[in-house]
């Protein structure tokens, strides 16, 4: 017996619509077909970006109180219906349901940011007197929204990445046009629901399911859209940064982030924190710890201690509370996870726990020894495996940390003072915690890469400045 799924529509310029052609939407537990959503043309995207022209002018002359009514009800929303915002991302995303109760929570708190930050858009006088010859002048910069934004999302925080996107844009007075993957567009299409009963303008927001290929293609060319916010991989940042011609973009990229632990760091504390990072959304993370360096005094302990760690993590159904780790997003990536793995154990490494593969899902796994000519020493894993090494001291272990072609986040483990410094400033990343693993952060602090990680900043109100211009205004008062 067939069973038919009913539909969802995108929502496109402030109107839902269906498509004849649709995305088919899987569970990636069981593949299990969820629902299907629009494939929209690329004359969909023409017309969304035509209808985001005449957004942008609605969103800009919005004054700054109601772009903050809108955010705090659409805030307000998504807190009343958490539950079926947390369901949704179950059942499209791999992660599971605990891991989806914190993302729901953390696009409240992005949403309320951007409330937040709507009101401190502001510039500064200028001294215009400080040049001979130009005195009776005076006047101040303020900043003045950029326009259409076309943003494009990955599969693996299918919500507050887009909350990332679209909170600013709506803060700063912009119109915005969304293309979330296609592996998980529905959070994204509940968060336009979200907006629309918070009674956001029409044409101000457009959330276009389609490909990333012929959508996403006509979004990033089209001279109309002044920004392309991108969060991905990579290899479609670069393909977007060839195509995107004279304007601005924002790239967060993907990472293979170290964390360091020294010999007098707090070991069980770092333990826990690598474990939660590596693992956490099956690794499929952009500041995941794929790579460990442990001083050699403490290395063995530190490994012992880790193993065992992660024997007690639990994989399995993402809808039961005590799960640690879902499936990965598909079959595939598992796959394609088997395979890195696999080219290293062919190379020397050494297992110490995992590198199994069930469907989709693929067991914790750690790797000691993998030589420096495997792919998953330099390239990143996206999925739950965690490389450990031994340094000697310090500076051998930052300059290994340094040596891959990304830098978004790193961690280090130490009581010493001087020596968390001399990470701060040598390790060649966006941001470096101390005593927590790369992966912590929080959605104000300013967020992003450099190297292959990526181009500006996200975090509210750094997204802002980016979604944003200074414009001069200067009064001759003696002409
Ligand atoms: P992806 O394959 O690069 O896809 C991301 C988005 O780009 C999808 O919406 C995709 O659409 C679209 N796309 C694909 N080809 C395109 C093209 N030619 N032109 C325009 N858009 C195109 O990334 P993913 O596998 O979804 O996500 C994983 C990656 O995201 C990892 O590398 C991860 O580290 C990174 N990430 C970075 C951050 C950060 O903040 N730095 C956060 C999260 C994730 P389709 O789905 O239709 O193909």
């Amino acid at each position: 017996m067939q069973t038919t799924v009913k539909g969802k529509q995108m929502f496109l310029a402030g109107k839902w619509e269906d498509r004849g052609t649709v995305i088919k939407v899987f569970n990636p537990e069981d593949g299990r077909l969820i629902t299907t959503v629009p494939k929209a043309s690329a004359e969909d995207a023409v017309f969304a970006v035509e209808m985001a022209k005449r957004g942008a002018d609605t969103a800009a002359n919005m004054p700054v109180h109601e772009r903050m009514a809108v955010l705090e009800k659409t805030a307000a929303y998504v807190a009343n219906h958490r539950d079926a915002f947390i369901q949704t991302i179950v059942a499209e995303s791999s992660k599971t349901i605990r891991e989806a109760r914190g993302e729901v929570e953390r696009c409240i708190q992005t949403l309320r940011l951007s409330q937040e930050e709507a009101r401190r858009i502001t510039g500064e006088t200028i001294p215009f007197d400080q040049m001979p010859g130009h005195d009776n002048r005076i006047g101040y910069y303020y900043r003045f929204p950029i326009g259409v934004i076309a943003a494009i999302t990955p599969f693996n925080d299918p919500l507050n990445l887009v909350a990332h996107k679209i909170g600013p844009a709506i803060a700063a007075g912009n119109a915005i046009i969304v293309k979330p993957a296609s592996l998980t567009p529905l959070s994204a299409l509940m968060l336009a629901e979200a907006f629309e009963a918070a009674g956001l303008p029409k044409n101000v927001l457009t959330v276009l399911t389609g490909s990333g290929q012929e959508v996403g293609d006509t979004l990033v060319s089209h001279p109309a859209v002044r920004m392309v916010s991108f969060t991905g991989g990579l290899e479609t940042g670069e393909a977007i940064a060839r195509k995107a011609g004279l304007k601005k973009i924002g790239m967060e990229l993907g990472s293979n982030c170290p964390t360091i632990v020294l010999d007098d760091a707090d070991l069980s504390h770092a333990v826990d924190a690598c474990v939660s990072g590596a693992f956490s959304t099956a690794g499929q993370n952009c500041i995941g710890v794929q790579r460990i360096y442990v001083q050699s005094s403490v290395c063995r302990t530190f490994e012992d201690n880790f193993i065992k760690k992660v024997q007690t993590l639990k994989t399995g159904l993402k809808y039961l509370e005590e799960m640690d780790m879902g499936p990965l997003i598909n079959e595939n990536e598992a796959r394609r996870v088997e395979a890195w793995v696999n080219e290293a154990v062919d190379k020397g490494a050494e297992v110490l726990i995992g590198g199994k593969r069930e469907g989709a899902f693929y067991m914790p796994t750690v790797l000691k020894n993998v030589p420096a000519g495997c792919r998953i020493a330099h390239e990143e894993i996206f999925g739950p495996v965690v490389l450990l090494y031994e340094a000697a001291d310090l500076d051998d272990a930052i300059e290994k940390a340094n040596h891959v072609d990304y830098g978004l986040q790193a961690g280090i483990f130490t009581n010493q003072i001087d020596a968390a410094m001399t990470a701060a400033q040598r390790l060649n990343v966006g941001g470096v915690m101390i005593n927590d693993s790369s992966d912590y952060r929080i959605d104000s602090m300013p967020f992003g890469g450099v190297k292959g990680s990526g181009l500006g900043r996200e975090g509210v109100k750094f997204a802002i400045q980016d979604m944003t211009e200074p414009k001069v205004v200067q009064f001759n008062l003696k002409p």
